[in-house]
């Protein structure tokens, strides 16, 4: 159709990087292709990267819906044992990795949102670190517990 291909997807997946093992924004689907072991692969254009970053990756493993940043009211939740999206800041780089949600320390809310805190171990070094809640993006598998949350006020207002 002539149509920049970059341009025809909305961002709504992400993809899991062979050369760093992070997780980015996809821009866009190029092509597919069934590996040897019978797996799809795509090729990805990661959003706000050139052609020369593009990348083979497997489906099944390595693309996903996006994970999501959360609001202030949302820290309820992110629940321990959740795989989470956290953002690592390292000494030359910071990147979003899949981490593991250990503990969750309860704060009550300030003008400034949020105040919780989050004991996270990252899944690709085992690192553990306490971080805020404008780190961690959720999985959309957790919408539900919201959607709970929201039923059950709404039920105490009436
Ligand atoms: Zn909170």
């Amino acid at each position: 159709s002539g149509k920049n291909p970059v341009e025809s997807v909305s961002v709504e997946f992400e993809a899991k990087s062979a050369r760093d093992g992070a997780w980015y924004d996809v821009a866009a689907f190029l092509s597919h292709r069934l590996f040897e072991s019978g797996d799809p692969e795509v090729r990805v254009r990661f959003s706000g990267f050139g052609a020369e970053e593009d990348e083979w990756i497997n489906v099944r493993k390595c693309v996903r819906q996006r994970s999501l940043p959360c609001e202030a009211t949302e820290c309820v939740a992110v629940l321990p044992g959740d795989l989470i999206l956290c953002f690592q800041e390292g000494k030359d780089q910071a990147l979003y990795y899949d981490a593991h949600v250990l503990d969750a320390q309860r704060r009550r809310h300030d003008v400034g949102g949020c105040r919780c805190r989050f004991l996270v171990r990252y899944d690709h070094d085992s690192s553990e670190e306490i971080v805020p809640l404008r780190k961690v993006c959720r999985r959309p598998e957790t919408d539900y517990r919201l959607q709970i949350l929201h039923a059950a006020r709404a039920a105490a207002t009436n």
